[in-house]
């Protein structure tokens, strides 16, 4: 055998995409998997779609003449990494306590391991991304939900172990702001995300600040995204660019506290709405600066994520222990 290679797999809420990494992050992708049928919801078909892809890797690396070392798995949600369960996840909550790693180890008779995809995303940026080199940072991945993780040290942070841990996204950045997924008033989620995005274009239809126009008309007709609400405010819709300064003032407040709390200076930035960039970079450098109590603003560097898709896969892959010897975070 000519090296080892693992398999890093980044499970959605609708799709499964797998792909080989070897150990100078070379990746080899494999078809994206649809995973959530309409009326086959079940923790067992998804193993078993998962074990298909995977053995469909395998024979890709041993046609190479080389051997799948691990698996790992990146799973949005509350992950028991010790079980390789998942206890609760937003995005496909019939996997909820199913031990989705154990059972894919004993079928494959490979070792394998899960943590939360905002934390795979940080391991794949800090291994061959926007965080090289950079010991300290903070990761923040923009989706339907705000994800986030801590690289502390050169090292992931994983807090007590306690399923969670760099959840930026759940912090609170006004006790008075809208409603989270998690219960509670004003996270950053709440602001920042692209369900916040459609949200408050809903909002602004209600308080009559957006009258007409496409986002109007999508909005009408149910198939809001938060795409058509950046496309908006790319053409200078008043109301949807109020929305992108809303999630740069809130993501510059959240940054702020954590530099300050931590005493480092840099994050990354990644997640699909991120390619909303221009849109929301300004407002989070002036949030930034005006927040700011010991840190010089002008040394902070926010970072646009290089990896895409492929963060979770390289960092799933990295965390079943890939390249570093030891199975060691790093
Ligand atoms: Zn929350």
């Amino acid at each position: 055998m000519k090296g080892s290679s693992h398999i890093g797999v980044d499970i959605g809420g609708t799709h499964l995409r797998a792909a080989l990494v070897d150990e100078e992050g070379g990746i080899d992708r494999h078809p994206v998997v649809k995973t959530a049928e309409q009326n086959d919801k079940r923790p067992e078909a998804l193993l078993e779609k998962l074990v298909a892809a995977c053995r469909a890797l395998i024979r890709t690396a041993e046609r190479a003449g080389r051997r799948v070392d691990a698996v790992g798995l990146s799973v949005a949600g509350k992950i028991d990494r010790t079980a390789g369960s998942v206890l609760f996840s937003p995005n496909i909550p019939w996997l909820n306590g199913y031990p989705l790693a154990g059972k894919l180890q004993e079928t494959l008779d490979v070792s394998v391991a899960m943590d939360n995809d905002a934390n795979a995303f940080a391991v794949g940026e800090a291994w061959k991304g926007a965080a090289r080199g950079i010991p300290n940072w903070v990761g923040v991945t923009l989706g339907t939900g705000v994800g986030g993780a801590l690289f502390l040290g050169g090292r992931l942070w994983t807090g007590d172990n306690l399923g969670f841990e760099g959840e930026i996204g759940h912090m609170i950045v006004d006790p008075a702001g809208p409603p989270c997924v998690c219960g509670l008033r004003g996270c950053l989620e709440a602001h920042a995300s692209g369900s916040a995005l459609c949200r408050g274009a809903r909002e602004a239809i209600e308080a009559g600040r957006l009258t007409g126009g496409a986002l109007f008309d999508l909005a009408r007709s149910g198939g809001l995204t938060a795409e058509a609400v950046f496309h908006s405010a790319q053409s200078g819709d008043a109301a949807a660019l109020a929305l992108f300064e809303r999630m740069g003032w809130a993501l510059g407040l959240a940054l702020a506290s954590l530099f300050t709390v931590l005493g480092i200076r840099h994050a990354v930035i990644g997640g699909g709405v991120s390619a909303a960039w221009d849109r929301f970079i300004g407002p989070l450098h002036a949030s930034l600066k005006k927040h700011s109590s010991m840190l010089d603003p002008e040394t902070a560097e926010i970072l646009h994520a290089k990896l895409g898709d492929d963060a979770a896969l390289l960092g799933a892959a990295r965390l079943a222990g890939l390249g570093s010897g030891t199975g060691e975070r790093s």
